[in-house]
């Protein structure tokens, strides 16, 4: 195991984050917007509130977990197991951990464990939390990132895949989000994928001179990937493969109809593509994402992708469950949103600055007072000069602020002033906080 090295300790020693982990603050904008805390605090409300509308309930499991989870179940053949994943000898030696690099295995280990495909196999849970992968830097990929995700265990009808779909769009509906693309395709089943990927490589190895080295060590491992390269040779080849949902055995076929019927039915609208087959080797039947081109570089980018894994939580050795799921990433949505929307200021409700320090307790009992009846309050509990305060004030995008110093403590009254508008008001100040609800209401 490696040793940490440290250095003598008199030498100021400043050390920086890790490459691809980022810290997310308020100040954080431009080529940072990704990480603007305010911006996070948005988009977890908006997650948040639409689970509850949907019934959902929060699970949190560990950010660690055996690698062989994630080999089993995302696949050993995949980039984000073959190449991306964070690994390592436990101090026991016993066994290899890996940092999550996504969420369905940890969910679906969680659901075996606790053997909930006995007691209520119908099992409806979000997360919200970090995950791991070993990228190359590029913008908008990092090692660290957040995805908030979903899996529904337990129903094996279609509807149950509109859910998700529904909950996605509600998501980028709530946040206001526009022009973000649904791309759907069905992968179909043990029935009758296996012939799909024989009449793919039979296709493949016609053009396989045309493809990258990769895909051609991909052709015959796993030879749905190559419809997943970016390269534009084997792009060119892909455009005429055959397509799964050409060749679907009756129930998924009839499964696919009805998931394009019921996002129809809500109004989700959405793309067929049939080179859409994800990352991950778990995946049955359906499989979607959302591309939003917002982000730059003339590309789509995916903010979210899911599907179907009937096979996966029997494969973990639990009882046969069907399961949908998505999972969404949060950092590109917050930089969706900084684009659209700019950078949120913080809006404290009220401002509270002293006029001098005579006031402070005073101005401790005002932002109490607000507080308790539910407004956001600052003081700047600096003191000193006032100019400082009152520009901090706009700073931080305080809608109304006053100042309490000795005059004020003295006739009771004191200048409640909007900041958007200058209009001050003399208010005594024992009405201050019920006349500032009323204003604040009546906007
Ligand atoms: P991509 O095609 O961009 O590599 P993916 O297929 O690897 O995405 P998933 O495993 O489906 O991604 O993860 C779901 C979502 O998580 C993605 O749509 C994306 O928004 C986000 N995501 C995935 N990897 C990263 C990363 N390295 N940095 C930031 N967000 C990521
Ligand atoms: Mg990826």
């Amino acid at each position: 195991m490696a040793r940490v090295i440290r250095a003598p300790s008199e030498v100021v020693l400043k050390i920086t984050s890790v490459k691809g982990m980022n810290d997310v603050l308020p100040t954080a904008e431009g080529e940072e917007s990704p990480f603007n805390s305010r911006i996070w605090e948005n988009v977890e409300g908006v997650v948040r509130e639409t689970f509850r509308r949907f019934a959902f309930d929060r699970v949190r499991t560990p950010v660690v977990e055996e690698a062989q989870l994630f080999a089993r179940s995302v696949g050993e053949a995949t980039d984000i197991v073959g190449k991306e994943m964070y690994t390592f000898p436990d101090r026991s030696g016993k066994k290899v951990l890996a940092l999550q690099p996504e969420g369905t295995a940890g969910a679906a280990r969680a659901f075996v464990e606790h053997g909930l495909g006995m007691r209520d196999p119908v099992q409806r849970w979000w997360y919200l939390g970090p995950m791991f992968r070993h990228e190359r830097q590029q913008r908008f990929r990092y090692r660290q990132f957040y995805q908030v995700g979903a899996e529904s265990f337990g129903v094996a009808a279609p509807e149950a895949d509109v859910e998700i779909l529904a909950i996605c769009n509600t998501i980028l509906r709530e946040l206001g989000l526009e022009g973000i693309e649904l791309r759907l395709n069905s992968l179909g089943d043990a029935e009758c994928r296996p012939a799909y990927l024989e009449l793919l490589t039979a296709y493949l190895r016609k053009h396989a001179d045309e493809l990258c080295g990769d895909c051609r060590d991909r052709l015959e491992r796993n030879p749905l990937r190559v419809l997943d390269c970016k390269n534009e040779g084997c792009r060119a080849v892909t455009t005429g493969a055959p397509a799964s949902y050409d060749h679907l055995c009756a129930p998924c076929s009839e499964h696919f109809e009805r998931v394009q019927a019921g996002a129809k039915a809500l109004g989700i609208a959405y793309r067929l593509d049939s080179r859409l087959v994800r990352g991950l080797d778990y995946y049955t039947r359906t499989a979607f994402e959302f591309l939003a081109s917002a982000l730059g570089s003339g590309q789509q980018t995916a903010v979210c992708g899911g599907g179907r894994y009937d096979a996966l939580v029997k494969m973990l050795g639990g009882p046969d469950t069907p399961a949908t799921g998505f999972g969404m990433g949060v950092e590109r949505i917050c930089a969706l949103l900084a684009q659209a929307k700019g950078i949120p200021a913080a809006h404290p409700a009220l401002f509270v600055a002293l006029g001098d320090e005579a006031a402070r307790d005073r101005a401790m009992a005002l932002a109490t007072e607000a507080r308790n009846a539910g407004l956001s309050a600052e003081i700047d509990l600096r003191g000193g000069k006032l100019a400082r305060q009152l520009s901090r004030a706009d700073k931080r995008g305080a809608r109304f602020a006053v100042v309490l110093g000795t005059t004020e403590l003295e006739t009771g009254v004191a200048r409640l002033k909007e900041l958007a508008t200058g209009q001050a008001t003399e208010v005594a100040l024992v009405n201050l906080v019920g006349e500032l609800a009323a204003r604040l209401a009546r906007r």
